[in-house]
């Protein structure tokens, strides 16, 4: 068994809903993300998957889907101002956590058909979730 990895960074605003502390409020963050896939068999150069790969499937998803995007709940009365005034805005059905966020990057790394084993989610420099295959 093979794995592989990549990170990528971008920055992003939410708020919480229904939340007790100071990410009640609209914030920013500059958030990481570690991509792991896993696979038994390499291709005829030797490798699992293509780093480049990482950047032009999932790197780009991610890049213009949350990268300088507000990521707010459905529920969120934000939502619908923001798009009045052409702001993009990137929706969930959740609050916008960590955990959220590292779960929703692999579901689209399903949807992508990447070979998906985690999704380490870096909110700040200290403090990350994780969604992976033992998660499911
Ligand atoms: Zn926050």
């Amino acid at each position: 068994m093979f794995t592989v990895s990549r990170e990528f960074s971008f920055c992003y605003g939410h708020r919480l809903l229904n939340y007790d502390g100071k990410c009640s409020h609209l914030h920013g963050h500059n958030a990481r993300v570690q991509i792991m896939l896993r696979g038994d068999g390499l291709d005829d150069d030797g490798m699992l998957f293509d780093f480049n790969k990482f950047k032009i499937t999932i790197g780009e998803w991610i890049d213009k889907n949350f990268d300088h995007r507000v990521i707010l709940c459905e529920n969120d009365p934000l939502v619908k101002l923001l798009l009045q005034i052409n702001e993009p805005v990137y929706i969930l059905p959740y609050n916008p956590t960590a955990e959220n966020l590292a779960k929703e990057i692999f579901e689209r790394c399903q949807f992508l058909n990447l070979p998906i084993v985690s999704v380490k989610f870096w909110e700040t420099d200290k403090c990350n979730a994780e969604f992976n295959l033992i998660s499911k």
